[in-house]
């Protein structure tokens, strides 16, 4: 069970007067959680079974525009119905707000009742039904990068987002005694998920004034992907409660390192071996796992914009940040796009470094599956690892550098088209098409500054 509530402790729990709120939520295109605030009696009663909204949910920008130009919904479609489908496993406490509950649903079709094959819980569900007909069964952890400011939120949007000052005022990498200054936060953020049901292993300070990483152990993807999901949203109420402000932005500020959601990942067998650990194998890797990092590598350009998805994401890929430029692989090095990591134990895993702590772990842990999956399909060799500074490498692949570089490989990518459908690529690429259009008809300051007397 990925939550930590059954129905009937609900029940027991909403008659004792302890929660008398369900939150009813989906996850949308952008990763978020979208939905409802139920009386708990009520959605007892009947929301358990399926709730209703509008579909422009998986069609929409940040921002909650009715953006044109989907094949799923439109004005002229008249924006219908979806199904909210309660997934009653993922029922669980939300320790972080009074008398409340919490459920994640699948969105299904409102005349078929099947998934909708857009929606980003069915993307995942659908490469990981792919790869537990070859017997095996993906772990993965997403870390999750953010910064801590000192002001809230309001204050942010009214100062119109200028002197945003990070809650720490200098590189907090590791360090103890800047992140004791944060435990006002960040405690209850971990005290609250591991309350949630979310297997937290800690936080720490990150490699730059007010930045934090949240570390959750390894589950199955689709658990992963749920404690992300729900980690990242109760980051921003804790912060908000406690009048400060985090963000996922992926890149902040141009002088600044950008924030990361590197995935860790693993196969696992069903006697819950992990099918990548051979110990006759270079760097005790098996063949699978060879196979499985070659078709990562191969189709990262391709699935990019799915680690990476909006103008700001590419902002990031910087030389010496720690932020991969470089589609190779390497032995514990943090410079490559791929890493390597508990080379000699049970824990071996290859770390994706290319995805930005903006990535929809959803879609992100669906494509690297996907992409993993052919490279076994292919029986794909590995190439040699990559060592020394991966930022100079010259022949080394390269990450996209843009969004509409991304969206142009994703487009025409026949490996994407048949892992994830014709219909779905297009739905995304038309997410893409959006974001670009949106940033080309924007002025920003940087125009004005530069040009406003010298152009
Ligand atoms: P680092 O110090 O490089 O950040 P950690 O030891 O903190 O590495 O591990 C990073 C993540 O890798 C953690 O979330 C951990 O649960 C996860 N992890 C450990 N073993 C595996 C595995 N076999 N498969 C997938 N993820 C794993």
């Amino acid at each position: 069970m990925a939550g930590n509530l059954t129905i009937d402790a609900l029940k027991a729990a909403v008659s004792g007067g302890e929660i008398d709120t369900v939150l009813t939520c989906i996850v949308d295109m952008q990763g978020r959680l979208m939905g409802k605030r139920f009386h708990a009696q009520h959605f007892l009663d009947s929301a358990w079974e399926e709730t209703h909204c509008c579909n422009y949910l998986l069609a929409t920008d940040l921002e909650m525009y009715t953006v044109e130009g989907y094949a799923s919904t439109s004005w002229q479609s008249g924006y219908g119905d979806y199904v909210m489908k309660p997934d009653l496993s993922t029922l669980r406490y939300v320790p972080w707000l009074e008398g409340t509950a919490m459920v994640l649903c699948d969105v299904l079709d409102h005349h078929t009742h099947q998934d909708v094959p857009h929606s980003p819980r069915a993307m995942l569900k659908k490469q990981i039904a792919r790869l537990a007909e070859k017997g095996l069964s993906p772990m993965m952890a997403t870390e999750l990068e953010f910064f801590l400011f000192e002001q809230s939120f309001e204050e942010m949007r009214k100062s119109g987002y200028r002197d945003l000052q990070p809650i720490s005022g200098y590189n907090e990498d590791y360090h103890i005694l800047q992140t004791t200054k944060e435990e006002d936060v960040m405690r209850p953020v971990r005290n609250h998920l591991f309350h949630a049901g979310i297997p937290v292993e800690n936080t720490k300070g990150e490699a730059e004034a007010g930045q934090e990483e949240l570390n959750i152990k390894y589950s199955p993807a689709l658990n992963c992907a749920d404690f992300h999901t729900i980690s990242k949203h109760a980051v921003k109420e804790i912060a908000w409660a406690k009048g400060r402000s985090a963000s996922f932005l992926a890149k902040w500020d141009k002088g600044r390192v950008g924030s990361s959601s590197h995935v860790h990942q693993s196969l696992w067998n069903d006697d819950g071996e992990n099918v990548f650990c051979d110990q006759n194998g270079e760097h005790g890797m098996s063949a699978t796992m060879r196979s499985y990092m070659a078709g990562l590598i191969k189709y990262a350009p391709e699935y990019t914009f799915f680690l990476a998805p909006y103008i700001n994401s590419y902002k990031r890929f910087q030389k010496g940040t720690f932020a991969p430029t470089k589609t190779v692989w390497s032995v514990d090095n943090r410079t490559a796009g791929f890493r390597l990591c508990g080379e000699g134990t049970k824990a071996l895993r290859v770390e994706c470094r290319i995805g930005g702590s903006d990535l929809n772990p959803y879609l992100a842990l669906a494509v690297q599956i996907a992409a993993g999956l052919k490279g076994l399909e292919e029986k794909l060799e590995l190439a040699p690892a990559a060592s020394g500074d991966i930022y100079e490498a010259s022949s080394a692949g390269e990450v996209p550098h843009s969004l509409r570089e991304a969206r142009h490989l994703m487009n025409g990518s026949a490996f994407l088209r048949e892992a994830l459908g014709d219909a779905v690529v297009d739905h995304y690429v038309r997410a893409a098409d959006w974001e670009i259009e949106e940033f080309d008809r924007a002025v920003t300051d940087y125009e004005i500054a530069r040009g406003f007397e010298r152009a």
